[in-house]
């Protein structure tokens, strides 16, 4: 299965972020939501991403960013969310807040300011 992306030449996605658990002393890397055991994050290189994977195809498609970002090359009709769908959530939400949200961690912030001092100390940043 290709991805693509049309934004992006280069684009990291993270499927699963990492979280650290602290066993009877020591730090065990695994993924938030237990689906990929070390957490699981893919790069577009060019603005292509593949993989046979079947978990990890189903993961890209539940991303919050499918159909936003970054395409399957099977995609449907009706599944796919064009340039023009996104322009209009942007307007809906306000561009500011559409582009405000930390990659790492998705809280939200109203200006692009205060997303640069919360990313500078986010906690999941050094995580993923
Ligand atoms: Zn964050």
């Amino acid at each position: 299965m290709q991805f693509f992306t049309r934004k992006y030449r280069n684009m990291r996605v993270v499927v699963e972020p990492r979280s650290t658990v602290v066993i009877e002393g020591v730090p065990i890397i695994k993924g938030l939501n237990n689906k990929f055991p070390l957490g699981l994050a893919v790069e577009f290189k060019d603005g292509l991403y593949k993989t046979n994977d079947p978990a990890i195809i189903k993961a890209l498609k539940a991303h919050v960013n499918y159909g936003v970002h970054f395409f399957a090359e099977d995609i449907k009709p009706g599944e796919q969310n064009e340039e023009g769908a996104q322009m209009e959530q942007d307007k809906r939400e306000g561009v500011e807040g559409a582009t405000s949200k930390c990659q790492f961690c998705g809280e939200k912030f109203a200006n692009k300011g205060l997303l640069g001092i919360h990313i500078k100390t986010c906690p999941r940043k050094d995580e993923t």
